[in-house]
């Protein structure tokens, strides 16, 4: 099965490179690894499972809720993508964190949501940090981070963990120098435990700048010829 010794090889090529980097930089903390799964069969989940993969990271709703069922083994799952308040609904009892919050009225429905299943919902804030037109996330500005946590800490069903970026894909790394700051300082006022930053292209750079979870897609599942 070609599939499978392919994504061997790249998850044994990771794990390297994290512990390689893990040594370069002397950082002692875990660095989880996250497989992204959107757009791979659920054969393909699996397999990842099976090499012991224990966090996945979940892009669109509909498209989880059709492949959960197909999961042979049970992951930690995080919610990553834009996620609509309509939505919050549908995956609320079905992910274990959500790591795309940047907004108070996204906040506001995943405690409800929460409350109403008597769960506590975590969450991480997405974090805008090079301030792209583009993409979702709250501005990178200490203060601005800072009080958008506070404001969300009011919430009884709802505990930020921490932060999370999708920085632009050139000269990344003082992006997550920059989500290291900003990280340093929630650590210290909130308890936060958390910075999720680092994919495929740029995973070691956001290793050596901090990061806890590195969410990888292409890297991991990708068929090498
Ligand atoms: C797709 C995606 C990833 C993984 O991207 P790769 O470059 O394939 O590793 C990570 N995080 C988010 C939010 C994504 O949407």
């Amino acid at each position: 099965m070609r599939g499978k010794s392919s994504m061997n090889e790249n998850y044994k090529l990771i794990i390297n490179n994290i512990n390689e980097t893990k040594l370069k930089y002397n950082i002692k903390d875990e660095v989880r690894l996250m497989a992204v799964t959107k757009n791979v069969e659920p054969e393909m989940v699996n397999k990842a499972l099976s090499l012991g993969i224990e966090l996945l990271g979940e892009n669109r709703v509909q498209e989880y809720l059709s492949k959960r069922e197909k999961y042979t083994k049970k992951a930690e799952i995080h919610f990553i993508g834009g996620l609509q308040t309509n939505k919050v609904k549908y995956i609320i009892d079905k992910v274990d964190l959500i790591q795309s919050v940047d907004s108070l009225k996204l906040a506001a429905e995943i405690d409800r949501q929460a409350k109403k299943h008597s769960l506590s919902m975590d969450v991480l804030v997405e974090v805008n940090i090079a301030n792209e037109q583009t993409k979702g996330g709250i501005s990178g500005e200490y203060s601005v981070v800072e009080e958008f946590i506070s404001t969300l800490n009011a919430f009884e069903n709802l505990r930020v963990r921490g932060i999370m970026t999708i920085p632009p894909p050139m000269n990344s790394e003082r992006y997550f120098e920059r989500m290291n700051g900003l990280f340093q300082k929630l650590k210290a006022k909130f308890n936060a435990d958390i910075l999720s930053m680092g994919m495929s292209g740029d995973y070691q750079a956001a290793i050596k700048h901090g990061a806890n979870i590195v969410r990888l897609g292409s890297a991991l599942f990708r068929q090498n010829a």
